[in-house]
Parts: C-alpha cells; structure tokens; sequence
C-alpha cells in the first residue's frame, strides 16, 4: 500500500481529511449494518437532538505503525464500553461494543494510506462518536441516531522533546457530583472552553480541577487525568466518580506496576499534598504523558522538584514503557494490542 504524500514530522494537531469514513443509523429500535462512505459531510435536520439538546458523545484513540511494520490500535476494547457508558447516561442507544471495535478496525484498514510510518512520531487519531439525529424540540432523547468513526493523521505531540508545562488552579468547576464528569460527552468540553481560553490567556498550559463540593481534593485537566510520582517512588493517581476514566492513565497504572514493581495508589488526593510529590504529569490519548513543572494557585507556585527542563525520571519511565508496548517494542500485556494489518 502507497502512503499518502504528507509530511508526517510537520503535521499539527489538526484534521486532516481522509479517504473513508464509518457511519451507522439507528432508527426503530435498530442500529442498520453499517457501511464505509466517502463523504465527509453530515447532513441533518435544522432540529436535530445533537444541535438542540447536546445530545453526542465521543471517543479517541490511535492507530500506529509498530517497530515490525504491522499497523495496530490500542485497547480499543476499552473506548468501545466507555462509550456505551456515555451512551447509557444520555439516554442513547449503546452501539454493540464488538461492532464497534471491528468498526475501528476496518475504518483504520481502508485509511490505511494515512497511517504513519513508524519513528516518525505521528500517528493516526480516530474519533467514533454518536449522536442524536431526528427533529426535538421537547426535552426527551432523540428516537434516531448516527454513530461514524473518522480519522486523521496527527503529528508528534512534542515537537523536539517534551517539556514541562505550567497549569493553574481553576475557579471554575468541570463536574459536578453526579454529574457528568465519568462520561466523554461534548457538553463537559463545550462548557470547558471559556476556562481553557481563559487559562491560555494568562500564560498557563492547562487548568487544575479541584472537586467542587469542597475544592480540596484533584479531579482533573479538561482532557487528561493526573499523575503524580511520591518521592518514594510511587504512583499517586486521584480518584472520584467525576473524572473521565481515562485509558491512558489506567494502563500507566498497569505498566507501573507490573513492568516497573512500582506501588501505585488510586485514591483521593488532597491539593494540600502536591507539595510533597516529586513528579507530576498530566496522561491521556493525545500527548500519553505530558509533564506538569509547576502549579499555579492564585500566585503561589507548586514547584516539582522534576525542574522545567525534562520529564521527571519516573515519568519518563513510565511514558517510555508504555509507548514502547504500543509502538511493539515491547511485549504487551493479552489484549492491548489489536493488529489491523
Ligand atoms: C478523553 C479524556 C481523558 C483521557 O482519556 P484517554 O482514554 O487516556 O485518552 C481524560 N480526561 C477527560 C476529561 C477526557 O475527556
């Protein structure tokens, strides 16, 4: 198969346009076979749930091209029953987690083309998302929906080594208690933006969520879950039911354990401790570990002993081990590894 001519090192975060595209519809009660398309535009009624009443939730993972050749994606398994847990909490149907990952399979199979080759440092970001289609106007879920799966070629997250980020203590909350914080749905970014853009705005990478019930202990970022490595050498990462599940960190905790003998604790984490960590970093799809240098509370910094210059050794530990297992350089635990070609 002929790559695309793209110049893979240069490529941004960006989306670029592929040849094929998944799509089903559901409507009476049934998800229809499902097909490849061409055509990248949707077209859909002015009332449309998704445009009245947010009704869509999404997904992201990647495909690569491993050491010996072969083009593979990550626990794709794990997006596929997320998702239906996103779906359930909007009243959407679950498109069936086993299509779901054959559809990631052949939607990367016939985009083939755009999969970077390996050591380039890009890959190929996939969104599977869903929403509601048919006319509402009254409050109530859509009757009809449309799951697709696009995808696109994404460059290196970090162009020329990555370097330690500064983040902010929000003032504004990302989710609420039994609310929607544990589910990937557009609302809980839409409602994100004016934060980001703010935290931007003063010369900060990314917001620190704390839990708004109390504002003492750390949720999350917009879009990655924490790390934090103790001083002795532990993996500290928080937990509550308002974060995103995120498949990165929960592999991390994984690779921490089994390939590193580290201890890892999955527990609350104070704001009042980060003093005492050695290491933090911020972990999901996009960047797998991007490393915190320091965090702003209201002028007063939380320095990491990690410096700005580098990832902290841990960490680097950490991201080197995983991306080794994803990229086949190392052996991956059963079932993390799905081979597309
Ligand atoms: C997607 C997402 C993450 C990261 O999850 P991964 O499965 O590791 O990509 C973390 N937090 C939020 C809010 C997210 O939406």
């Amino acid at each position: 198969m002929e790559k695309k001519n793209i110049d893979w090192a240069s490529l941004g975060f960006g989306y670029v346009q592929t040849d094929y595209r998944y799509v089903s519809n559901y409507k009476d009660g049934a998800w229809d076979e499902g097909a490849l398309i061409t055509d990248a535009n949707v077209v859909l009624n002015e009332c449309a749930g998704v445009f009245q009443y947010a009704q869509t939730c999404f997904e992201g993972l990647k495909a690569y091209t491993t050491e010996d050749g072969h083009i593979v994606c990550f626990r794709p398994d794990l997006n596929a029953s997320r998702m239906a847990d996103s779906a359930r909490r909007l009243e959407m149907p679950v498109f069936p987690e086993d299509r779901f990952v054959d559809a990631v399979v052949r939607t990367v199979r016939a985009n083939a083309a755009y999969v970077p080759p390996y050591g380039s440092g890009a890959t190929l970001y996939i969104r599977p998302y869903m929403m509601g289609t048919n006319p509402v106007i009254g409050v109530k879920p859509a009757d009809e929906y449309q799951f697709r799966i696009f995808c696109t070629p994404v460059g290196p997250y970090f162009k020329g080594g990555a370097k330690p980020i500064v983040i902010k203590v929000s003032d504004f909350d990302r989710a609420a208690p039994q609310g929607t914080g544990h589910i990937k749905a557009g609302l809980n970014y839409a409602m994100s933006l004016h934060a980001i853009v703010t935290a931007h705005e003063e010369g900060f990478a990314e917001n620190m969520y704390l839990d708004p019930r109390t504002r003492t202990r750390v949720e999350e970022t917009g879009g990655a879950n924490f790390i934090f490595i103790t001083k002795d050498g532990k993996l500290v990462t928080p937990k509550s039911d308002s974060i995103l599940p995120s498949i990165t960190r929960r592999s991390l905790m994984v690779v921490a354990e089994k390939y590193l003998g580290m201890t890892v604790e999955h527990r609350e984490v104070f704001f009042d401790e980060l003093d005492s960590f050695a290491e933090c970093g911020l972990c999901g799809t996009a960047a797998v570990i991007s490393p915190v240098g320091k965090i702003n509370d209201h002028g007063r910094e939380i320095a990491f002993p990690s410096g700005m210059e580098e990832m902290g050794p841990v960490t680097k530990k950490l991201y080197d081990t995983l991306t080794g297992i994803q990229m086949g350089r190392l052996e991956a635990p059963e079932g993390w590894i799905v081979k597309i070609d």
